[in-house]
């Protein structure tokens, strides 16, 4: 029997995210009268990228404002890379710099892997470094890369227990879609990773529970891919043109289609996005505690 569906509820993560910058401000504020710690968190931008530089300028005003310590590195584009990798070991040595993020993407002449192999793993709070693949992949604790965390933390506010759940994410990249299935694997979920070569990705898709789309294609998915009464987290953030000639942002997810059959939705934009500042926020008290062996406060 289909289940009767009458409208997905939205998951608000603009709201989830403000509540949890307010738990991680409280945490900071915490540590500082409790054991003197004031986490920090150094981010460095190479070039002029328009997107880039908006990301940077919110990190940097969600670290003051969480009041956490806030340094921002800004290199020209013609920046060797000899030169990134020397202020990352500086920064690698500084004490008062617990977190350490490189604004991707990277100019050409600048070898990405290199770079992300610098950063001290204990101070790498986007999780990327191949230490921290790798405890996440065996199950041990790491920093986690902040936007499958924020997945991870609005499907769990969503559906409360994942036990047992048919969970599809579509996308492999290193950045989303891995770290996503690895989190739903320790929450017991049964995980398929679709890809650009599954075949019949509608019948996937369907089969799941919890859906995780990370591909980067505007409204890819459609209503008909989607189990009635599933859990959609949309990843994407895609700019398209606008009939009134402008652009706008939406998700991989054809969200008109989709809220009518889903049990719950993220929206682009107002989703998973505003999680993940927020998330690399509570990354950084993570590695701050970590490094400075203080207890970690609730979040
Ligand atoms: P990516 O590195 O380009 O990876 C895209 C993945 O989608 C790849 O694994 C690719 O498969 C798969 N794919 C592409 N076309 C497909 C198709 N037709 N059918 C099935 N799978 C397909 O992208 P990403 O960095 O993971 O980002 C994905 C999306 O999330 C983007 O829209 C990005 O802007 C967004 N994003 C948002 C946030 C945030 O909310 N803060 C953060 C990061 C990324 P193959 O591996 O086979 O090529």
């Amino acid at each position: 029997m289909k289940a009767e569906v009458t409208g997905a509820r939205i998951i608000d993560g603009k709201a989830y995210a403000a509540g949890l910058r307010e738990r991680v401000g409280r945490a900071v504020l915490r540590l500082k009268d409790e054991h003197g710690l004031t986490p920090g968190l150094a981010v460095v931008l190479v070039g002029e990228d328009p997107a880039s530089q908006v990301y940077v300028r919110n990190k940097a005003r969600q670290t003051v404002e969480a009041g956490m310590g806030s340094w921002e590195h800004r290199l020209p584009e013609s920046t060797p890379e000899v030169q990134l990798l020397d202020l990352i070991d500086q920064l690698n040595q500084d004490p008062a710099v617990h977190g350490i993020l490189v604004q991707l993407p990277l100019p050409r002449q600048i070898d990405t892997a290199k770079v992300l192999a610098t950063i001290d793993p204990a101070k790498d709070v986007d999780g990327f470094h191949v230490v921290n693949a790798g405890r996440l992949a065996v199950g041990q604790p790491g920093l986690v890369p902040c936007t499958p965390l924020g997945c991870l933390i609005l499907a769990r506010d969503t559906l409360d227990d994942l036990t047992g759940l048919e969970a599809v994410v579509i996308g492999r990249s290193n950045i989303v879609g891995k770290p996503v299935a690895q989190l739903l694997l320790q929450e017991n979920c049964t995980v398929t990773i679709a890809h650009s070569r599954t075949r019949d990705l509608p019948a996937v898709c369907r089969r799941a529970d919890l859906l995780i789309a990370a591909v980067g294609r505007p409204r890819m998915v459609k209503g008909d891919w989607i189990k009635p009464g599933a859990c959609v987290i949309d990843v994407g953030i895609n700019r398209i043109d606008a009939e009134d000639g402008r652009t706008r942002l939406v998700g991989d997810v054809d969200f008109d289609d989709a809220v009518k059959v889903a049990g719950a939705i993220t929206p682009v934009p107002g989703g998973v996005g505003p999680m993940t500042i927020a998330c690399l926020l509570r990354n950084t008290v993570t590695a701050a505690c970590a490094q400075t062996g203080v207890p970690e406060p609730e979040m």
